[in-house]
């Protein structure tokens, strides 16, 4: 996947709790933090959240998870 440059996948919590895909039960991911277009902040009614988000991709089988305003 060319989004996500060559590095380690690693283990993650996000509020409180591991990050695990709840696709194949991996508990390893690549993250990006990715800029969010006002679109899509609109869309799901994020105008006044910082418009970042922090995306992860399944090392295992590249099911992606998003976390938006944090
Ligand atoms: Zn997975």
């Amino acid at each position: 996947m060319k989004l996500f440059k060559k590095q380690e996948a690693q283990q993650f919590v996000a509020h409180g709790k591991a990050l695990v895909c709840p696709h194949c039960g991996h508990d390893r991911f690549w993250t990006k933090k990715v800029l969010l277009n006002s679109s899509i902040s609109t869309f799901f009614g994020f105008d006044w959240a910082d418009r970042t988000a922090n995306c992860f991709a399944c090392e295992q089988c590249g099911r992606l998870e998003w976390f938006v305003g944090r």
